[in-house]
């Protein structure tokens, strides 16, 4: 049974969901007041639901695609300014409850070793990550998506080498 509100993954990745999100999107690839009501709610960047979203993938209108791709850009820059930003995944542990087939990870895999940081090594492993790019360390956070500065943002590398820092002192 389908739940997006489950901690499941066999119950928040359902198959038929998938499926049905398909035949959905195919059947209103041109309807047009159903891409409009999406992009009105896609404007106000609160997100949309994954059968919205496939709607817009599968919009066939050039019009309509022309819209969506200059209201996804415009959100981009809203968000993020006019850069690119990559995300590179700090793992803390390899334990997991979920049942993910693809993933090594998933809790029912009983051979392979089984890992949890200390904060030592996440010290360290945030220092090598920092250190080998010029990428900044962070997580999603608190981006308003208003267009103002995002001087509030969530950034844990930072938080954390300031609490080092502070350590130090
Ligand atoms: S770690 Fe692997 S098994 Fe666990 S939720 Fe992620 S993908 Fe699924």
């Amino acid at each position: 049974m389908y739940n997006p509100e489950s901690l499941k993954a066999e119950e928040f990745i359902s198959h038929e969901e998938i499926l049905s999100t398909l035949e959905y999107a195919e059947a209103n690839k041109n309807n047009i007041a159903l891409i409009d009501e999406i992009l009105d709610k896609a404007k106000l960047r609160q997100g949309l639901s994954h059968r919205e979203a496939s709607v817009l993938l599968a919009c066939e209108p050039a019009d309509k695609n022309a819209e969506i791709c200059a209201l996804a850009e415009q959100i981009k820059k809203d968000f993020y300014g006019n850069r690119i930003v990559l995300f590179a995944p700090l793992y803390l542990s390899n334990y997991c409850v979920n049942g993910c087939v693809y993933c090594p990870y998933h809790a029912k895999n009983k051979h392979i070793a089984r890992k949890k940081m200390t904060q030592e090594e996440v010290r360290r492993e945030v220092i090598v990550h920092l250190g080998r790019s010029r990428l900044r360390g962070g997580l999603p956070g608190k981006h308003r998506g208003d267009g103002q500065p995002d001087e509030d943002r969530c950034d844990p590398a930072e938080r954390f080498h300031g609490r080092q820092d502070r350590a130090a002192q």
